[in-house]
């Protein structure tokens, strides 16, 4: 089933698109819970990580290394940042399409909520 994201990806609704390739979307979460916070999609539909299958890992690696690339092009790799995929109920995902959401620019605390 499709998503809001599935709109973004198609551009029917706007979004602060900060890098796009063929497989992967990333832009500036609506309600940012850090000065940046960046959500990096694959543009296949993957409802959530339980949903993963072998042929994605390589997909899932680009998400991680998309991350690696905008926090060096914007300056945040050296102070540091945090990622993180929620899945289910309990993990707290309210978008199901798996994304990678990338928090910099504040000192996070841990454990998380
Ligand atoms: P989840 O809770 O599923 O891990 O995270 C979903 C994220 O998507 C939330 O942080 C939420 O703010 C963000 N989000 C939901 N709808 C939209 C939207 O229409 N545009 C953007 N840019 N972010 C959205």
């Amino acid at each position: 089933m499709s998503t809001i994201f599935t709109k973004i990806i198609n551009k029917e609704i706007p979004a602060t698109i900060v890098y796009e390739d063929d497989q992967v979307l990333a832009f500036n979460d609506i309600e940012p819970q850090a000065p940046i916070h960046i959500l990096i999609i694959p543009k296949k539909q993957i409802a959530t990580l339980n949903d993963l299958q072998i042929e994605d890992a390589a997909l899932v690696g680009q998400l991680f290394l998309t991350a690696k690339l905008l926090a060096k092009q914007m300056g945040f790799d050296e102070a540091g940042y945090r990622t993180v995929f929620n899945c289910n109920a309990d993990g707290g995902q309210a978008v199901y399409h798996i994304h990678l959401h990338v928090l910099a620019g504040r000192k996070l605390s841990w454990p998380p909520g």
